[in-house]
Formats: structure tokens, sequence, C-alpha cells
């Protein structure tokens, strides 16, 4: 792969899965966007911030310190030296990751952070499968290969409802629906950078497919 592959889509599309895998089996670098809202999310949380405290939030950002790691076989999320990988998908920091994602200093800093990780990463291996929400429309809009994940909404509770229970959480498929309709109802809607596809994203429906289909889709287009 050479360059950027831009996947965007809202949750429970199957997006972090494919993606790491089709970073996986293309050689290229792997980088997870969403995870260093969460990081950051859940550095507010530790400190006790309100997250709807705007100011509070993009100060504690700025003084976060975390790292991210582009193995898409085992990407390293660290806050303040800690391995927080499983602690950045509970639900405390779910609920909250919208209103912190939302704060313009909050999408500064990150997106900077990001476009600066990619750029490495390009430097090195040549190539990036790059998810979140908002990769084709500003952090990397001269990507060649752009992806827009959709599924429909009672395969994305089903989905989300499933990684809740492996992971060890109780979760009704009800429950996550919820979770997931507010979440990308706040996304969506949010004045800086709201989710949306890019005009040249190419479209892929995940409803009907596994996750190995939805990989040797992407792999083709990625490889024209
Ligand atoms: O992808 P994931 O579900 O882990 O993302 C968590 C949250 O981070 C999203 O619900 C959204 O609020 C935010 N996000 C964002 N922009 C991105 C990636 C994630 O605002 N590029």
């Amino acid at each position: 792969l050479r360059g950027v592959v831009a996947l965007d889509g809202p949750s429970g599309t199957g997006k972090t899965t494919v993606a790491r895998k089709l970073a996986a089996r293309l050689g290229a670098g792997y980088l997870d966007t969403g995870a260093m809202y969460r990081i950051v999310t859940l550095a507010v949380l530790r400190a006790g911030d309100d997250p709807a405290d705007s100011d509070a939030v993009g100060h504690r950002a700025h003084e976060a310190d975390f790292t991210i790691g582009t193995t898409p076989d085992h990407p390293e999320l660290r806050l303040a030296g800690e391995d927080v990988a499983a602690d950045i998908r509970g639900p405390e920091v779910t609920q909250a990751v919208s209103a912190v994602s939302a704060v313009p200093q909050v999408r500064e800093l990150l997106v900077s952070r990001q476009r600066r990780i990619i750029a490495d990463v390009l430097a090195e291996t040549g190539g990036i499968v790059v998810e979140g929400r908002d990769i084709g429309t500003v952090v990397a809009p001269e990507s060649p290969l752009k992806v827009y994940l959709t599924a429909s909404a009672d395969v994305r509770a089903a989905r989300r409802s499933g990684q809740d229970s492996a992971a060890g959480r109780q979760s009704s498929v009800e429950a996550a629906r919820e979770s997931v309709q507010r979440r990308d109802h706040l996304d969506s809607t949010r004045a800086t950078s709201p989710l949306r596809a890019a005009e040249d994203a190419v479209p892929v429906d995940t409803s009907e497919l596994t996750i190995d289909q939805v990989i040797v889709a992407l792999s083709e287009l990625a490889c024209r």
C-alpha cells in the first residue's frame, strides 16, 4: 500500500476490526483516532473534570501525556505510561467521549498529532490505514482511497453488544442500540468536523458482509 486509506463511519460498522486486519494484510501501519479521543476522555474523567466544561477539557487535553502505537497487531495505548487499552473501552469513557471530542481545542490538538503520526508512518512504511469519523474530510482529505462504512441499526447494535459481552461487560442489544444511536447523533450534529462521508468516499454497507468479505473488497480497492 502507498499512502493513506481513510476509513470513516459510525460505531458498530466493524471499522476497528476491518482497519487492523486490512493494515496487517497490506503491510501498512494503523492509526485508531477514536482511541485518541478516548484517551483524552479518560484523562478528563480521572482528573475529575466535567466533560461538559470545554475550557477544562481543552486544558486537560494539552496536559495529558499519552502515546498511541501504530502496529496493527498490537497498537499500544498509554496514559502517563500506564497501559489503558481496556479502560478506554469502558462505559464511562464511551458515555463522555462525544462531549470531549466536540471541543474545538481537543480536535485541533488531536488532528495535528494525527497528521504528524501519519507522516512518520508514511516515511517509515509507505502506507497507513487510518480509522475515525473525519479522516476523509479533515485529517487526510488527500487520501487516494476513502471508505465510508455503514451498517443497519440492528446489525450495529448487535455487534456492539457482542463486543461488550466478549470484553466481560453486561450489555443487552437494546442498551447497545441506545448507546450507539446517542453517540452517532452527538457525533453527527456537533459544530466542528461532524461525522459525515467525504464526497469522494466509497460507501460500503457491511450489514450483510463478513469481516473477511469486507477486507477482500477493501484490499481490492486499495491495490487498484
Ligand atoms: O471509534 P470510536 O468509537 O472508538 O470513537 C470514539 C468517539 O471518538 C466517537 O464517538 C467520536 O465522538 C470521537 N471521534 C471523533 N473523531 C474521530 C474519531 C473518533 O470525533 N476521528
